[in-house]
C-alpha cells in the first residue's frame, strides 16, 4: 500500500489548479508579448510557459528587463484578464474536493498571483468562500511562496511541515521548497516536466485524487 500523506493543512493554488483558467490566461499572456515585443508566437509561447506561476508583472519583467512599453503591457494584460476571468471555470471536482476536505477537518487556503480581490470576488461570486480559511492573493511585495507561507504560518498557527501545497506550474514546486510539501498537479506542465524540476513527490491529474492519498493529522 501506498504510504498516505499525513497533513492537517492544504494549500491550493487558483489558477490551472483550482480553475481552468490556464488556456485564457496563457492566450492573453502570449498575445500581449507578441503585440508589445515584436516576437512571434513560438518564442512568446516559450517565454510565457517558462514563468508562468508568477504574477504577470513579473512574467514581463523577467522576460524584457527595463522595456519601456513594460507598464503599458501589464496594465492591457490585467484589463483583459478581468473581462473575462470570472467567466472561468473551476475544474468539475474542486467543489466535491473541497467540501470533502472541509469534513475531513483539513484547513484549506488558496495562495495564488492572481490580485487578492479578484479571486476572492470569484470565490465569492460562487458562494465558496466559507470553503476556506483564508484565500491568499498577490499584491506587490506579497506573492505566492515564502510570503504567503509564512503570513498563514504566522496568522493561523498552521505548522507548515504538516501542509500540503498543490500547484500546476513549475514555479509553485520551487517555491515550496524549504516551506511545505508539493503536490504537482498535471496540466500545461506533465510529470516529466516536474521531474526534471527535481520534484520527487506526488503528481496528479485531477485534485479529487488528493481525497484517497491523505490522511489527516
Ligand atoms: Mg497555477
Amino acid at each position: 500500500m501506498i504510504k498516505k500523506l499525513r497533513c492537517n493543512t492544504i494549500i491550493f493554488d487558483f489558477d490551472g489548479t483550482l480553475a481552468d483558467s490556464m488556456s485564457f490566461l496563457a492566450n492573453i499572456g502570449i498575445h500581449i508579448m507578441k503585440k508589445y515585443y515584436d516576437i512571434d508566437y513560438d518564442e512568446a509561447a516559450e517565454r510565457y510557459k517558462s514563468t508562468t506561476g508568477l504574477p504577470y508583472e513579473h512574467q514581463i519583467s523577467l522576460n524584457f528587463p527595463g522595456y519601456e512599453q513594460n507598464e503599458r503591457a501589464i496594465e492591457e494584460f490585467e484589463k483583459l484578464k478581468i473581462e473575462r476571468i470570472f467567466e472561468q471555470q473551476l475544474f468539475p471536482d474542486v467543489v466535491e474536493t473541497l467540501t470533502q476536505l472541509n469534513q475531513m477537518d483539513i484547513s484549506v487556503f488558496v495562495s495564488s498571483s492572481t490580485y487578492q480581490p479578484i479571486i476572492a470576488e470569484y470565490f465569492a461570486k460562487r458562494e465558496l468562500s466559507t470553503c476556506f480559511v483564508e484565500v491568499v492573493g498577490y499584491r506587490p511585495g506579497f506573492e505566492k511562496g515564502k510570503h504567503h507561507f509564512e503570513h498563514i504560518k504566522a496568522e493561523h498557527g498552521i505548522r507548515l511541515g504538516d501542509t500540503l501545497f498543490v500547484g500546476d506550474s513549475l514555479k509553485d514546486y520551487e517555491r515550496s521548497k524549504d516551506y511545505c510539501k508539493f503536490v504537482g498537479l498535471e496540466g500545461m506542465f506533465k510529470e516529466k516536466d516536474f521531474r526534471r524540476a527535481g520534484h520527487k513527490g506526488p503528481i496528479i491529474q485531477q485534485v479529487s485524487e488528493l481525497l484517497a492519498m491523505i490522511e489527516p493529522l
